[in-house]
């Protein structure tokens, strides 16, 4: 039965920009559709902002920069305060726009607003503690020496798709508490509930200019990481164009925060408690579509592991409940667009062409209440080479490729030999096994017995190799990347 609720509304409009506190209507010629991928409909316009709103955005936040970082950090926090407040009043309203822009379950909706709220929380807790510096007296004869933490500016943050609201959030609050300002680009592709956020940022009474909202693509982010008045860039979204937006920077000579693309690996030994491991590596593969930077994609059991996990996953799989999100039975929503939908069955194509075996496919899957939905079923290949371009290319889409060891080394020589390092998972009941891997494998963040590696917000979100560049990292971490650090060494006679 299907239990549906309702949208927020079902239709957005032509969406404005947030500069300076006010809602802009952009006066540009260039507006792209949004769509809801379950059915398929136009629900909002986005603007492409021209060069004169852009340049206002930069400059409201330049401006906002020069009384927000004078401001007390005791009255900072109660801005933030105030901000995590109206995110949990709106939450499931935000949630539910998450479901018909994105596509995701509204459960995966609801975990990604509470994650993004608990970024706020973490900020809160780094203004009165990380934030504050440091003092040592004596540290030669009659000499003290102090570290002061201060703001730089205005900061660009550009943002991926697949999570609208929470990575926003990996990165405003700590540049607001530390007290710099920002200019965000959100996605093009889901950039209603960055929109429904102006409600938010309003209500919770934030100085005009001190987060401002543009949206565009290449040519607004060209624009921007070159402006004067930017100085950094946070960027989360696929590695060809991170790697190009951290490339820019540089040449700029700003700072950068590059998170990006991913290959995720999940290997279960043959000791591995199944019952356990099967709805951990469903919910990897599977949630959010397999549109998270933390998705399983290659699966690895080591010797007899294939046996006795193999089967159960499939079938697990196999029952999965598509659907439209905002139905509380579904257990998989669309993949984001049409565009997105013919990629990743373009991978499964060329997955049967390099002679993997299609175990499961998901290419013919259909939704009879949403006939012209992007929905791309769960699909499982068994008989991957970790040379097939399924093994080594980011799919972001419902795909488990089966690769099978014989040995642990092998395991983790495949892992290591991948150019990326987003994340890796074992699951195992060996303490002695799960701490060999955690030290061998060259990824940002290790799952042991889980599936979604997923740090909390007062940890750093990790990455290595191609998934990563750069030296800081996202939540917690980029209070570091938000600071500059000032060292006074004093002497008074
Ligand atoms: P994307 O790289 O296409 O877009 C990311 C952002 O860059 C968007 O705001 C987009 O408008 C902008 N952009 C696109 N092309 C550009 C260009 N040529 N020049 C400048 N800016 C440009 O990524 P996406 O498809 O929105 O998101 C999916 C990707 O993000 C996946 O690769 C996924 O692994 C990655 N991701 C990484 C993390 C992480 O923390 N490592 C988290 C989430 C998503």
């Amino acid at each position: 039965m299907a239990r549906l609720l309702p949208e927020v509304r079902p239709h957005y409009g032509k969406l404005e920009l947030f500069i300076g506190g006010r809602r802009v209507e952009s006066e540009t010629d260039t507006w792209l559709p949004v769509y809801n991928p379950a059915k398929d409909e136009v629900i909002a316009e986005v603007p492409f902002a021209i060069r004169e709103e852009i340049e206002e955005a930069v400059a409201s936040a330049r401006e906002a920069y020069e009384k927000w970082s004078e401001v007390p950090i005791t009255e900072r926090i109660q801005y933030l305060f105030a901000l995590k407040n109206k995110l949990e009043e709106y939450k499931e309203e935000l949630a539910r726009t998450i479901v018909q822009n994105h596509g995701k379950t509204i459960a995966e909706a609801r975990g990604d607003m509470r994650r993004a709220i608990e970024n706020v929380e973490a900020a809160i807790a780094a203004g009165y503690t990380l934030a504050k510096g440091e003092h040592m007296d004596q540290v030669a004869e009659g000499i003290d020496e102090t570290l002061v933490r201060e703001p730089l500016g205005v900061f660009l943050v550009i943002t991926p798709f697949n999570f609208p609201t929470m990575i926003p959030m990996w990165f405003i609050p700590y540049a607001l508490i530390t007290g710099n300002t920002v200019v965000l680009k959100p996605s093009e592709i889901t950039p209603v509930p960055v929109n429904w956020m102006y409600k938010v940022f309003e209500e919770a009474g934030l100085p005009p200019g001190v987060v401002n909202v543009v949206h565009g693509a290449r040519e607004a982010v060209e624009q921007l990481i070159s402006h004067k008045d930017i100085v950094g860039v946070a960027f989360v979204g696929s590695t060809p164009v991170g790697r190009l937006v951290y490339e820019m920077a540089s040449r700029h000579g700003k700072r950068a925060l590059v998170q990006a693309g991913a290959k995720n690996f999940l290997v279960v030994m043959p000791d591995a408690n199944i019952e356990g491991t099967v709805p951990a590596l469903i919910g990897s593969f599977f949630g959010n579509a397999g549109q998270r930077c933390l998705a399983g994609a290659n699966l690895v059991p080591v010797g007899e592991a294939y046996d006795r996990v193999v089967k159960p996953f499939l079938e697990a799989a196999s029952k999965l409940k598509l659907g439209y999100g905002l139905d509380e039975t579904v257990d998989m929503g669309p993949v984001v667009s049409r565009r997105a939908r013919e990629r990743i069955i373009s991978y499964i194509d060329k997955g049967v062409e390099e002679g993997a075996k299609l175990l499961l496919d998901g290419r013919k899957a259909s939704v009879p209440e949403y006939p012209r939905g992007y929905f791309v079923g769960p699909t499982v290949f068994d008989e991957v080479h970790p040379d097939m371009t399924i093994a080594r290319e980011e799919i972001f889409g419902p795909v488990a490729s089966i690769i099978r060891a014989e040995t642990l080394d092998d395991a983790i020589e495949m892992i290591n030999e991948n150019p990326y390092g987003n994340a890796a998972s074992i699951f195992t009941s060996s303490g002695r096994v799960a701490r060999e891997f955690r030290r061998r494998v060259n990824v940002g963040n290790i799952g042991i017995n889980i599936g979604v590696a997923a740090p909390m917000a007062f940890f750093p979100f990790a990455g290595r190799k191609d998934s990563f560049f750069g030296v800081l990292h996202g939540q917690i971490d980029s209070i570091d990347f938000f600071t500059d650090k000032k060292v006074v060494i004093t002497r008074w006679w």
